[in-house]
């Protein structure tokens, strides 16, 4: 079989089974089952695939066909363009949690070379809180996460994007071991209503952490947990900026409010949902 009859056999396949971007998944799949580059599998479209080679594309398409999402098949994912290793232990890391880095460059634009503070509370993966560090490049910043598992994984992302100087990350719960000082606070918390995760799509339900998604009976129950210690560890002048799941923006701002936080400024994303939800703290 050569190399351009296994790439179109796995587009098909993957159409077939109604994966959206078939052909853009197929490449990547093949570029890990048989180490080629993307020029490759354009330029050398008549090599020879080894049989090794094909046997285990076959084996990753199956996996993509049952609903492993692609970056679970590969261990990476791209977030704020930077490439971020994602293990079982964390959440996908997701284009929507991006608004929340475009609110804090929005609003702390004119801050981009001080030598802020960043709090990422729930911080997974580590995704904001790399992004966040790759754009405030005077920063410092700590993740927390309560799995131990996760919060190796964010380390690790912390030091292939070379930001392990300025960043670093705790296990533990929430912002309980911490004393405050800090100018940014960020969280993307499970948000997930606890009912409603059995009927979430195959590709979040069996491959992200229930830990990540559950946000209990109402989905609130992280931030409940998270903005009353706000006023504790902010700065006087530094804002907080949350994920908000669709349609849970009014809740959460009600929530702020009731911890002395009025004003706060909602940033939508590309699905017109009021993703990102941010305060700053004036007292
Ligand atoms: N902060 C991480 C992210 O946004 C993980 C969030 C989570 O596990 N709920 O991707």
């Amino acid at each position: 079989m050569t190399l351009g009859e296994c790439l179109r056999a796995a587009v098909k396949k993957l159409e077939t089974s109604g994966v959206a971007m078939s052909s853009l998944e197929a490449r990547y799949l093949l570029c890990e089952a048989g180490d080629f580059t993307q020029p490759q599998l354009l330029l050398d479209t008549e090599i020879a695939v080894s049989p090794k080679v094909a046997q285990l594309m076959d084996t990753l398409v199956e996996r993509r066909v049952r609903g492993e999402p692609l970056s679970r098949i590969l261990g990476h994912a791209e977030f704020w363009g930077l490439s971020l290793t994602v293990t079982p232990a964390v959440l996908d890391p997701r284009g929507d949690t991006e608004t929340l880095v475009r609110a804090a460059r929005t609003l702390m634009g004119e801050r981009l070379e001080e030598r802020l503070r960043i709090l990422d509370l729930g911080t997974g993966s580590g995704a904001l809180l790399c992004a966040l560090l790759s754009e405030f490049k005077a920063s410092w910043g700590v993740g927390v996460d309560i799995s131990f598992a996760a919060s190796v994984n964010a380390k690790q992302n912390l030091m292939l994007n070379g930001l392990d100087g300025r960043g670093s990350v705790l296990s533990g719960d929430w912002s309980k071991s911490l004393i405050g000082g800090f100018d940014l606070i960020i969280s993307n918390p499970p948000y997930i209503e606890h009912g409603a995760i059995s009927e979430l799509a195959v590709e979040v339900r069996d491959y992200d952490p229930a830990l990540a998604l559950d946000g209990g009976t109402d989905g609130y129950d992280c931030y409940r947990e998270i903005i009353p210690d706000l006023p504790r560890l902010l700065n006087s002048g530094g804002w907080a900026i949350f994920e908000a799941g669709a349609g849970q923006a009014g809740a959460i701002k009600a929530t702020l409010e009731s911890s002395g936080f009025t004003d706060a400024v909602g940033f939508e994303d590309y699905g017109g949902h009021e993703r990102a939800i941010a305060v700053r703290k004036s007292f």
